[in-house]
């Protein structure tokens, strides 16, 4: 066999690959921490610790099983810092006939490695990351040439062709969806649960960043990393869910407590996007779970989260390659305004953004609820440029990856892309975030005012957005409510509510 290498990029940490499967000795695999990746946007500090480590730990296990590893120190002294520097001189140190890799997740690594390969001399070839349960273009050619994607008939598709929670033709139980069931404001009727926390020393990893000078933002206790970072401990991350989480997961999962950051999510998303673990087992165990459980698990949690799983998380990918080049500079409300100092270390007066920017800086996490209808819902009604807010979200996530970050910022959370993936913005007033949270009930702002002294943000700039974007979203059926009342609000209190918007929106910085 030509002597080959092989390069493993840091989110393909999938160790049951067709690869590994036999060892060989003209195989050498690869893998690089460069600046490169440190650099197109700036990280929390957590996520580039938990990526190094894990990548740490993967070669390690390798090695282990008897694979030639080259694993490249961010701090090694013959390292180029970009994965095309790195890789030619050690093609041509190795004296290797044959470059491979796996298929990237993000546009711009493919684009980069697709050229690295066009510009060597040597034979090259690429494999699928035999992660996915569906191809690159399988959404686009689901949908053919409809403008508008639906989540909801992709997921049902997903669930026949792969025969998951269904009776025949029909789904278990005569339903798809179980929303109404689910999504209630947590009511102290169930214990809460803590996560499930690893303890990490990366105090070494995190002096080798600090002494190269690695831009980084975000709160870290290096003693004590609580992510998972081997396939062992994501394998009990996984049990933990199931056991503890999974029986309230689908009641709960909207819900947000300002004492309990991720009441009864799995927070698995780091381990899966890294690829420790598929989605195929995750949903396997989920369902055998279920399976030996169902006196104490309902329908509407399971059937929660495997929607999440085989129907938002698939579909989003498929929405990313479908509209790639392009998507990351959609823009339908031309939105400029600079991003509140604010969300860079969570000192605002407002209690709900405070503290889930507050938790999103201390644990690189965020659950659905928060990350949608508190922190976007804010940067979507202020008006804040979609570049800023991917940034933002690209760089603060510990499970933030272009092709899934930018589907949910840009797409579901800012309505930028105009209604590929979501058919109305996703906004809110204050009446919502009290609804689903106990985030009003601590907070300087009065979320019953919507004018005046101490008067809720949310309020007046939720009609405020409605509007000044009365053009684009008028027409949209979803949101004729919306117009109606804006119609039927008397002139005076308008112009109260428009003035106290334009007040605060002077001001982001001050809120
Ligand atoms: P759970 O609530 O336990 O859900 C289970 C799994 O389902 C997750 O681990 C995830 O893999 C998948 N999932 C759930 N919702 C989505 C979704 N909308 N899109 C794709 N997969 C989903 N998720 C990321 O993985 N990376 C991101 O960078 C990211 N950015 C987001 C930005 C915004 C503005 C929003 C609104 C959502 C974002 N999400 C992102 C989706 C979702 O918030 C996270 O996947 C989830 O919070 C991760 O926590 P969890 O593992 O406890 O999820
Ligand atoms: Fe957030 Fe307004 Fe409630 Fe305060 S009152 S927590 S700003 S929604």
């Amino acid at each position: 066999m030509a002597k080959t290498l092989r390069l493993i990029l840091g989110d393909q940490l999938n160790s049951n690959h067709s690869w590994y499967t036999k060892t060989n000795a003209d195989i050498t695999y690869i893998l690089l921490e460069v600046m490169q990746e440190q650099q197109y946007v700036m990280h929390h500090v957590q996520k580039i610790m938990a990526f190094f480590a894990a990548m740490r730990n993967f070669a390690h296990q390798l090695e282990k099983r008897g694979h030639q590893v080259i694993y490249v120190k961010l701090n090694d002294k013959d390292n180029q810092q970009d994965f095309e520097q790195n890789l030619k001189r050690l093609i041509d140190q190795q004296e290797i006939d044959r470059f491979e890799y796996q298929l990237p997740d993000e546009y711009r690594l493919d684009e980069q490695l697709k050229s690295i390969c066009l510009s060597l001399s040597i034979e090259t070839g690429f494999a699928d990351t035999e992660h996915f349960l569906t191809g690159r273009s399988d959404v686009q050619n689901f949908f053919g040439d409809k403008k508008r994607f639906l989540m909801e008939t992709f997921y049902r598709n997903m669930r026949n062709k792969l025969h998951i929670l269904m009776n025949g033709e029909d789904p278990t139980g005569n339903r798809w969806n179980f929303d109404a069931d689910n999504r209630k404001k947590y009511d102290n009727k169930v214990p809460l649960q803590d996560a499930i926390t690893f303890d990490h020393d990366v105090s070494v990893l995190k002096g080798m960043i600090d002494k190269m000078g690695v831009k980084y933002f975000g709160n870290i206790d290096e003693k004590h990393l609580e992510w998972p970072l081997s396939r062992q401990e994501a394998l009990k991350s996984l049990d933990y869910f199931c056991h503890h989480l999974l029986p309230h997961f689908g009641t709960y999962e909207d819900a947000m407590l300002q004492n309990h950051i991720s009441l009864f999510h799995s927070r698995l998303s780091f381990v899966l996007n890294v690829k420790m673990l598929s989605p195929v087992e995750v949903i396997t165990k989920v369902l055998n779970h279920y399976e030996q459980n169902q006196e104490t698990i309902t329908l509407a949690q399971v059937e929660g989260y495997i929607r999440q799983v085989i129907g938002w998380r698939e579909f989003m990918r498929g929405i990313y390659w479908a509209h790639m080049p392009g998507y990351e500079e959609k823009n339908f409300f031309n939105h400029t305004t600079e991003m509140p100092h604010w969300f860079w270390g969570g000192n605002t007066k407002m209690n709900c953004l405070n503290k889930c920017i507050g938790q999103s800086l201390d644990h690189a996490w965020a659950h659905h609820i928060q990350r949608l209808m508190v922190i976007g819902n804010f940067a979507l009604l202020a008006g804040i440029n979609p570049d800023e807010v991917d940034a933002w979200y690209l760089g603060v996530y510990i499970d933030a990856i272009q092709w899934v970050e930018i589907t949910n910022t840009r797409g579901m959370s800012q309505f930028a892309d105009g209604g590929i993936i979501s058919s109305k913005p996703y906004v809110a007033s204050a009446a919502y975030i009290n609804k689903m949270s106990d985030y009003c009930k601590h907070c300087y702002y009065d979320y019953k005012k919507k004018v005046g002294d101490r008067a809720c943000p949310y309020n007046s700039l939720y009609w405020n957005f409605f509007d000044r974007n009365a053009d684009q979203l008028k027409k949209n059926p979803r949101i004729g409510m919306a117009y109606m009342t804006l119609k039927k609000m008397k002139p005076e209190e308008k112009a109260l509510l428009m003035e106290q918007a334009e007040k605060y929106l002077g001001d982001l910085n001050g809120l």
